[in-house]
């Protein structure tokens, strides 16, 4: 395992928002970020794998941490990383007010900022500030895209829906909040048909996500290393993802594989892939809990 192309640092697990959608369950409640001598530390391992290119701020919302996250863009630009912003652009509260935020950010090359604009963050205030922020970024000439998630009404893929229901695509990926606020009255399909990952690369990853923790995630809440305790490059030569206790099963035969594996009682039915397989890594969190870690990925909150 040694193509990372792509580390995504959740900066804070802090939000102004409390999506039904988040996969890391941001709230108002959550603390914590990453010192900038921990921004310089990562990307300097970062730097060390030779593979990556591109650096990811998001959170969370990167943008309560302002000053820590300007000066880790840049710093990331400087290192000759390309660079994009995820934010829900609660900060827009006019355009105008939208331009003076992000003017700070206009001098340092970034590639992208992208700013959700969905169903999720829909209600007339939201709506209108990212609306903003949009056209503030537009203004300043930032490169600004959005993301739109779609409610989610029907399973995703395959064949054999449960219930009579019909198959509708649907973005939202079923972990974290998700599970808790947005699998009722879907239609299922059962256990044994989750054969697969059907979004994460476990043999070879592509991208990890990093929190302040020093939690090195292949997918939320699946650990492969504390970056406290261990560089990235060490990491990465000492994964092995065959015989690493999670990622194992997953690759074998998907979330079913997990659940047979460690014979979990979970033999029902799902909405889809991660649904099944959050659920499986939320019953293992004891026997693995360097793995399926930390608490804020799995709705634990001290
Ligand atoms: S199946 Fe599991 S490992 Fe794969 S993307 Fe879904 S939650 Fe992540």
């Amino acid at each position: 395992m040694n193509g990372i192309t792509g580390i995504h640092f959740l900066l804070t697990y802090q939000c102004t928002y409390e999506c039904d959608h988040c996969f890391v369950w941001g709230n108002p409640e959550a603390r914590g970020t990453f010192t900038l001598h921990q921004i310089y530390q990562v990307l300097g391992q970062a730097k060390l794998l030779g593979t990556v290119e591109w650096v990811y701020f998001e959170g969370g919302e990167p943008f309560l941490y302002y000053p820590i996250l300007k000066r880790g863009l840049r710093q990331a630009v400087d290192m000759g990383f390309r660079t994009r912003v995820v934010t829900n652009g609660y900060w827009a509260t006019s355009i105008e007010d939208g331009v003076e935020w992000l003017m700070p950010l206009t001098g340092i090359g970034i590639d992208d900022l992208s700013i959700s604009d969905d169903l999720f963050h829909s209600d007339d205030e939201k709506k209108s500030l990212a609306k903003n922020g949009i056209e503030a970024a537009r203004r300043l000439s930032l490169p600004v895209n959005t993301i739109t998630i779609e409610r989610p009404d029907g399973c995703s893929g395959g064949s054999i829906v449960l219930r009579g229901e019909q198959v509708v695509g649907g973005r939202v990926m079923f972990k974290g909040r998700a599970v808790e606020k947005l699998t009722v009255d879907l239609p299922r399909k059962l256990w044994t048909e989750f054969t697969e990952c059907p979004h994460e690369d476990l043999k070879n990853p592509g991208r990890v996500h990093v929190d302040y923790l020093g939690v090195v995630h292949l997918c939320q809440g699946l650990a492969i290393g504390n970056l406290w305790e261990k560089s990235l490059a060490e990491m990465t030569d000492s994964h092995k993802p065959e015989t690493h206790p999670i990622c194992g099963p997953l690759i074998d035969g998907g979330p079913a594989a997990l659940v047979e594996s460690y014979d979990l009682n979970l033999r029902e039915t799902y909405v889809d892939a991660c649904h099944l397989c959050y659920l499986a890594r939320l019953a293992l969190r004891e026997k693995f809990p360097e793995i399926l870690t930390p608490d804020q990925m799995y709705g634990v909150f001290k």
